[in-house]
């Protein structure tokens, strides 16, 4: 973490210097004229906010027609991918700290010999080792709220949310001038009841939920299966003799159904979520009166012979398992070459069971790519065509998620087979394999962005096999060489807008990362120079750092180009956490980890989204410039 770059400052670094007045009375809500207005503060709502909340120049605003924030119940597992995401916000360690970390996964099935009991039929390791440097979590949807909401206070705009207020409707008038989108707000809950506010936009972006309002208005519909299967959730506190009450536990009866297991936060609650009976055609949910008590007794039948005894009910819900996906997930229309206005993330585009715990997680991956993109369009630096990407990338990747859930969801609800030649039923066995091959995907790691405006190809992935273009850059331990602290390469970088450039040294070409240097700061064609503005830091709009292969001990400065300890802010102060060294007292390579080709070395373009946007040649400038060419514009 650096901090003091703009003069000594006492107190806690995590809050930043608050921008000026006028930009704070406008993003307490009290304007009408926004850059972005979101709708909904759920997941999606809120990593959006925290993320332009970075910008004190972008004016936010952010409501809810709840009275306040989410304080319990809905979702808990966090996926490796997201606590990657946390790190770059700058709370993933709370979320270590408080959450059940989901280190093993235990499959139950009927007893071979006494098919009314259940017996553990297998244990497996939850993530694959070297997947990603953080744990599969489980905590509180309520609770990662709270740090998103901590991380906007803290932000240099303080943004807070505006509850209270309910979206009614929108139209889009580009011949409105610079805030085309006029949205109609309810007010709620105080004397001024259902008074109706207006507010004009630049973007919208509709985080609110399955039944989106903002979708609607949009006229796009979710299309896929309806909800034809009823699960109950319940967080409880209860006394169990069942062995893996602590463990995250799927488990099969033979006649009663089946329940997951979540161990939750803080050692003591649990979650369960238990399978009800299939669904007649149009029977919702709501009108079969299913009640807290039935759905502790369908539990304890599934458990038999193990006994559950339920003191507290923290909260309880009962859930339809629908997979429904949006066409867009965004205004625009195909072929008019009309940038979009109007956005939508999270549940308002896609809905799906909630086991594999992936709702919160995509709802969250979908506004982080979409932020960095808005600000950046916002501050007049890329190209408003970068917008059309969010709903190529996003809906792909939604569209796998709806296919996977589609078959988890089916695995897990179908009766276990009882004998050779039962079609109908699953042969808990081929579960835990689906589960074991899925991992990656529910881990969040998978996802991969086709080659777009923003994402190359993968001509030279050769030379570094292990950063896949279009998949998160995955980090590695490295040194850093001015003070020798180990650190994760990957927790370098905040959630801050910046896209980042990692040059390693090749042994074979030694001058390659003086030379790539040299064209950053010198060529007119360099990027760095063309894109970032006049008196800002050099590494405002461009962040280069650079891995070299010699211990921190060996690697003498006089070989660092002044890009890489670049003077910066008010006083011209040296930034010196931009070189690494491999780690080589811990014997974890970043070179061998991440199978860069130690010879010629490479140059890994990282987009503001920790995706990995090009592998180089570290000598290949032109390309690297035509990469920020084909978005950027250029500064007047
Ligand atoms: P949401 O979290 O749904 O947030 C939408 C927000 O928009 C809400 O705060 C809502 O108040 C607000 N909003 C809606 N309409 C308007 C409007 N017109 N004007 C202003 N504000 C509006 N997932 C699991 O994995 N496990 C679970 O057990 C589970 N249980 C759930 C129970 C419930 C009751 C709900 C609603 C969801 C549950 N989910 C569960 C799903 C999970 O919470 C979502 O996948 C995740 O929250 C999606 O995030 P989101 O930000 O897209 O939408």
């Amino acid at each position: 973490m650096q901090f003091h770059l703009n003069g000594f400052r006492t107190g806690d670094p995590s809050v930043k210097v608050a921008a000026d007045r006028s930009a704070l009375v406008r993003n307490a809500g009290g304007g009408t004229e926004v850059d972005v207005l979101i709708v909904g503060c759920g997941p999606a709502g809120l990593t959006l906010a925290a993320q332009l909340a970075a910008f004190s120049d972008i004016r936010t605003m952010i409501v809810d027609q709840k009275t306040g924030p989410l304080r319990l119940g809905q979702a808990d597992g966090i996926a490796c991918r997201t606590m990657e995401m946390f790190q770059a916000f700058g709370f993933a360690e709370k979320v270590e700290k408080e959450a059940y970390w989901v280190n093993e996964t235990t499959f139950w099935k009927p007893d071979p010999d006494r098919p009314e009991h259940i017996a553990r039929s297998g244990r497996i390791q939850d993530t694959e080792d070297g997947l990603s440097e953080f744990p599969h979590v489980i905590l509180n949807q309520a609770r990662i709220h709270d740090f998103f909401l901590e991380t906007m206070r803290n932000a240099p705009s303080r943004l807070e949310p505006t509850y209270g207020r309910r979206f009614l409707d929108l139209t889009v008038d580009e011949s409105a001038g610079d805030h085309p989108v006029i949205v109609r707000l309810s007010r709620l809950g105080d004397s001024q009841t259902d008074a109706v506010e207006s507010v004009k936009a630049r973007y919208v972006v509709g985080c609110d939920g399955a039944r989106s309002a903002v979708r609607q208005s949009l006229g796009k519909p979710l299309k896929g299966d309806s909800a034809n299967q009823a699960w109950g959730v319940m967080d409880v506190l209860a006394v169990s003799d069942f062995p893996d009450i602590r463990f995250k536990a799927a488990i099969h009866s033979a006649n009663e159904g089946s329940v997951l297991i979540i161990p939750r936060e803080g050692g003591y609650l649990v979650r369960l979520y238990i399978e009800l009976d299939k669904l007649n055609e149009n029977e919702r949910v709501t009108s079969r009166n299913i009640t807290a008590e039935q759905l502790i007794a369908a539990a304890q039948r599934i458990l038999h012979p193990y006994t559950l005894d339920v003191k507290e009910i923290a909260w309880w819900s009962v859930y339809e398992i629908g997979q429904r996906l949006c066409d867009r997930f965004d205004d625009a229309v195909e072929g008019s070459g009309k940038p979009p206005r109007v956005f939508i993330a999270g549940d308002a585009c896609h809905t799906h069971s909630p086991k594999a715990g992936q709702g919160m997680n995509v709802s969250m991956q979908d506004s982080f790519n979409l932020g960095w993109k808005l600000a950046s369009v916002i501050h007049g630096l890329a190209d408003e065509r970068i917008l059309a990407t969010y709903s190529e990338e996003r809906q792909a990747v939604a569209m796998e998620l709806i296919d996977f859930d589609r078959e988890f969801a089916k695995m897990f609800s179908a009766r276990p087979k009882t004998k050779e030649g039962d079609e109908e039923g699953i042969d808990p066995a081929e579960f835990q394999r689906y589960f074991v091959k899925q991992g990656r995907f529910t881990a969040g790691t998978a996802t991969c962005y086709a080659p777009s405006l923003l994402t190359g190809s993968t001509t030279h992935q050769d030379l570094a096999q292990g950063f896949g273009v279009g998949t998160r850059f995955h980090s590695a331990p490295v040194i850093r060489y001015a003070d020798a602290k180990p650190v994760e390469l990957g927790h370098t970088v905040d959630a801050d807008g910046r896209f980042r450039l990692f040059a390693f040294e090749g042994t074979g070409e030694r001058e390659a990362i003086r030379q790539l240097c040299d064209y950053l700061a010198n060529d007119a064609a360099s990027p760095v120079l063309r894109y970032t503005p006049q008196g800002a830091d050099i590494d405002s709009v461009i962040d280069l750092r650079a891995v070299f292969q010699s211990g921190h001990r060996e690697l003498e400065r006089d070989r660092l180009h002044p890009l890489l300890l670049p003077q910066k802010g008010r006083y011209g102060l040296i930034d010196h956490e931009k070189v690494f060294c491999r780690d080589l007292k811990r014997g974890r390579d970043i070179f061998d980890l991440r199978r860069i080709d130690r010879k010629r070395g490479c140059l890994v373009v990282v987009r503001p989204d920790q995706y990995i946007a090009q592998v180089l040649p570290l000598d290949a400038f032109d390309a690297l410039a035509a990469y920020f060419d084909g978005f950027l514009v250029a500064r007047g």
